[in-house]
């Protein structure tokens, strides 16, 4: 049965884990994943979080089925934060959410459903992207290409290029975005530049799917939505994949939300039936537990506060190492201006480090980063920066 089964190639940053767990050197560093370590390397459970679970363990509620669509109190939690408490579109009742198993089930369900809609569309991401998003809609049967994104000599965005491909997309195609925070460079558009481009999306007829994996990571969680509502305010039509996993600390429990803006309420009810059949033909319905937290956190006044300063927590601590990287590059002789890991924004940063240089980094050094050059910010803290601000310097 199996003769004809090729090896799949591995995951290339899950491949770089395994690579780092057989390390055996002393004070080795993993800045490959994406997750958030606290300055003691640990991935940390947040106080609110606990408090929800031990509320949850001490109801010993029973734990049936939830309905498809998940629990509708962490929907509307999910939902308002995107658009905000009083979003006239949620109003309207032209905004539906399905709670998704994490991000990445939030844009499969999306991405399942619009190859139905759009059997013909092609997809477009940014180049680079999170190297999930090309698999994941080729998977669900779309054509992926790609709109230019970064610029390497400036180490920020090619914005001209990156609208002028847009511009030339034909109406219908998909486009992925990152609303904040992206992955893999850490550089964002300004506001003016989503200004324009959301306009792009509105004039050709694009359909955006907005990427936000890491809402309260660049400046706050209202302010972190604000791509999200600029297209909101515009009535533009649209998907929104969304997930707490980092920024509940909750990443196994797979915590995400597939949110879609339609034209009326009625479009919205026959959306949320269609989406219903393809979770109800892949995995039946979402798992209690992280659900169930999330919500309960994020429904209650005194837990939500908490939450909001561990996240704010979070984010003034990757601020930091931020700041101590690029200093202390230099202290260490760094023949290079670093300063550009200032302006990017959430847990990633395309250093510039060419995969031979990534390759002696791990080599000589012990410190772990994507070929790419990406390194994650969150996993620097006070124990290990000097070793890997000393590494860098060395094969610059
Ligand atoms: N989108 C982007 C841009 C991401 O970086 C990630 C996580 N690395 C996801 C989606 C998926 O998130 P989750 O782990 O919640 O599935």
């Amino acid at each position: 049965l199996f003769d004809s089964v090729e090896l799949a190639p591995r995951d290339p940053i899950l491949g770089l884990n395994e690579q780092y767990n057989a390390d055996t050197r002393p004070g080795k560093v993993n800045l490959g994943v994406g997750v958030y370590y606290d300055d003691q390397g640990r991935i940390p459970l947040l106080g609110a979080v606990r408090k929800a679970e031990t509320a949850r363990i001490e109801a010993a509620a029973a734990r049936g089925y939830l309905p498809i669509e998940g629990i509708a109190g962490y929907n509307a939690g999910a939902q308002a934060l995107l658009l905000g408490k009083d979003s006239a579109l949620a109003a309207a009742g032209r905004v539906l959410t399905t709670q998704a198993l994490g991000g990445t089930g939030a844009l499969k369900i999306g991405a399942d459903f619009l190859r139905q809609l759009l059997p013909t569309s092609k997809v477009l991401i940014s180049n680079p992207s999170w190297e999930n998003h090309r698999a994941l809609f080729e998977r669900a049967g779309f054509e992926v290409g790609t709109y230019a994104y970064y610029d390497a000599a400036t180490r920020g965005l090619d914005f001209d290029a990156m609208l002028a491909d847009l511009k030339a997309a034909p109406a219908k195609t998909v486009v992925v975005l990152h609303a904040c925070c992206h992955n893999p460079t850490g550089v964002d558009p300004t506001m003016d530049q989503w200004k324009q481009i959301a306009a792009v999306v509105k004039e050709n007829n694009l359909v955006p799917f907005l990427d936000i994996a890491y809402q309260g990571f660049g400046d706050g969680l209202t302010e972190d939505a604000a791509v999200v509502r600029l297209f909101a305010d515009l009535d533009l039509t649209m998907f929104i994949s969304s997930s707490f996993s980092k920024s509940f600390s909750l990443y196994g429990e797979r915590v995400g939300a597939l949110t879609v803006v339609a034209g009326s309420k009625d479009e919205a009810t026959r959306v949320l039936s269609q989406l219903k059949r393809v979770i109800r033909t892949n995995y039946s319905n979402p798992p209690t537990h992280g659900g169930t937290v999330v919500s309960t956190v994020l429904n209650s006044p005194e837990l939500f506060a908490m939450w909001e300063e561990e996240l704010a927590g979070m984010r003034d601590r990757i601020r930091l190492m931020r700041k101590q990287l690029v200093e202390k590059i230099q202290e260490h002789g760094g023949k290079q201006d670093f300063s550009f890991v200032l302006r990017q924004r959430g847990m990633f940063s395309y250093s510039g480090l060419t995969a031979a240089q990534v390759d002696r980094l791990r080599e000589e050094h012990g410190v772990y980063a994507v070929s790419s050059g990406r390194i994650c910010v969150a996993a620097l803290n006070s124990g290990n920066i000097d070793k890997v601000a000393a590494g860098i310097a060395a094969v610059l």
